[in-house]
């Protein structure tokens, strides 16, 4: 990037609520049905109906407020969003315009240098969904009105980030935030988490904004980051060559790499926004609030500090861990069963999260149980098995799932700590690699390692280690 300038990027991120019904009727709200099946007269928008509000989308958004640091305005106004277009049929989308539910928070992120920096939201509002068209049937468009009235909420970010690093760090975050709140999946590649890119450049110690550009189209965090680049350098470009920007809307082409020009962007005034006559503003006094935030689960910043304190593990570990909930939870299911925090913590970040990468499910079907892994661990702490045995272990584990213990006794591999028996396998050693011994003997202490490698051969890694280099030591000296 050239380095007079400076981007200037503002996120709208679209977050698709996990309630069992639609925003203003009772139909389902569920993703996959066959089409127009969830449907009727309120979220078709036929004439005269009329809409009633779910509490559970308001309940939603205020939970976010305060998970996001957001003033929760006791009164606010849904307003009519008034456009046409085939897959609305109603002719508005109720949204909120000028009395959102949420105003004035903040999400904290922590930059690839180690930075932290303070991101702003303007604004979080209720809305709900449009229909879907289908172009790909082989005939003409088709219409899906299953969406039509599914909730969202809307997070209108502050012009705040500077690079698309810091987009994509907020992205990652409010997605944490969303899944942990289980008010949203945040699956972008489905479309259940969407984010529009608004960009804008100027010369460096410029304090007036540029004219910016809108960006849509991006199905995954790393093609929002991708896109803004694209889009800082498409602007670069211009301003170089002594051009000027248009405000208007982009599509990004993932395949390309690079957007395309959609449409000039409309202003809030073709919308002609309205408050909406057909339902009352929405409060939330200080009874209900209070009952909501006392629902509020632990948030992902809170857990990683507690991983930190609580358990003792390294920031890296508790990041990773609390990257996700249900691997965060799957972690403390396994402390249950163990107190080696650190070990259950490299078990999970090791082998099953490979699996689950592997596999491509989710860490609530991996087939082994929290309870067993800790039991795992715990046979290795004992000295019942070598975490060298352990590893061996662990595929016939996510096979069967059963106690680690049964499959150990089972296929006879216990750890061997009869000193007796060692010593023996160790003098056979020992008979049989003189050289070795001499070596050992003029100085050479390195080669116990070999030593060692023969005796856990012989004994297919159920020697105790300790136990081995210990014997080894004492009759390697007695040759002196
Ligand atoms: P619009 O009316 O075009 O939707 P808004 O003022 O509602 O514009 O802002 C939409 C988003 O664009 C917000 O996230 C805001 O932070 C961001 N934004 C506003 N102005 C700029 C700018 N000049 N450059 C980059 N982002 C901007
Ligand atoms: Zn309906
Ligand atoms: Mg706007």
């Amino acid at each position: 990037m050239n380095q007079k300038y400076e981007a200037v990027i503002g996120l709208e991120v679209h977050v698709q609520l996990l309630t069992k019904t639609k925003t203003f009727c009772g139909c389902r709200n569920k993703f996959g049905s066959p089409p127009n099946t969830n449907v009727c007269p309120v979220c078709m928008g036929h004439p005269g109906i009329l809409p009633v509000l779910n509490k559970k989308v308001v309940e939603f958004a205020v939970l976010l407020g305060l998970a996001t640091n957001c003033e929760i305005n006791k009164r606010s106004i849904f307003a009519r969003k008034n456009y046409f277009y085939p897959d609305l049929p109603k002719g508005w989308q109720t949204s909120q315009f000028e009395l959102p539910i949420c105003e004035h928070g903040f999400i904290d992120i922590v930059k690839s240098d180690g930075l932290e920096k303070r991101l702003g939201i303007t604004r979080i509002h209720m809305e709900e969904d449009a229909g879907k068209l289908i172009h790909d049937q082989g005939t003409d468009s088709l219409i899906d009105l299953n969406r039509c009235g599914t909730p969202l909420l809307e997070i209108v970010s502050e012009p705040d980030m500077r690079s698309a690093e810091e987009a994509y760090l907020y992205l990652v975050k409010l997605k944490q935030i969303v899944t942990y709140l289980g008010i949203c999946d945040g699956n972008m590649e489905e479309g259940s988490l969407r984010c529009d890119a608004n960009v804008s450049i100027r010369l460096k110690g410029e304090k007036k904004l540029g004219t910016k550009t809108e960006v849509k189209n991006m199905n995954s965090f790393r093609n929002v980051e991708k896109a803004i680049e694209a889009e800082i350098d498409r602007q670069i470009d211009i301003i170089e060559d002594g051009g000027k920007i248009i405000q208007q809307t982009l599509l990004w082409d993932a395949d390309s790499g690079d957007v395309k020009p959609m449409r000039s962007k409309e202003e809030s005034h073709d919308y002609r926004y309205f408050p909406e006559p057909d339902l009352m503003p929405v409060l939330v006094n200080d009874d209900w609030r209070k009952s909501i935030s006392e629902s509020l689960p632990e948030l992902p910043e809170h857990r990683k500090k507690r991983f930190i304190d609580k358990y003792k593990l390294p920031e890296y570990d508790a990041e990773l861990l609390t990257a996700e909930k249900p691997v965060a939870d799957f972690y403390e299911a396994v402390l249950n069963t163990t107190d080696d925090f650190k070990s259950a913590s490299n078990w999970i970040m090791g082998d099953v999260l490979k699996i689950i990468n592997e596999r491509k499910i989710k860490i609530e079907d991996f087939p082994v149980s929290p309870e067993n892994i800790g039991r795992l661990i715990n046979l290795i702490n004992e000295g019942l098995i070598s975490s060298k045995i352990a590893k061996e272990v662990f595929p016939v584990l996510l096979d069967e799932n059963k106690d680690p213990r049964t499959i150990v006794e089972e296929k006879s591999l216990l750890q061997i700590s009869d000193d007796s028996f060692i010593e023996e396998v160790v003098g056979n050693i020992l008979g049989n690699n003189m050289d070795q011994v001499k070596q050992y003997l003029d100085g050479k202490e390195k080669v116990i390692g070999f030593l060692v490698g023969q005796v856990m051969r012989e004994t297919k890694g159920k020697a105790n280690p300790a136990a081995v280099n210990k014997i080894l030591k004492e009759k390697l000296e007695a040759f002196r």
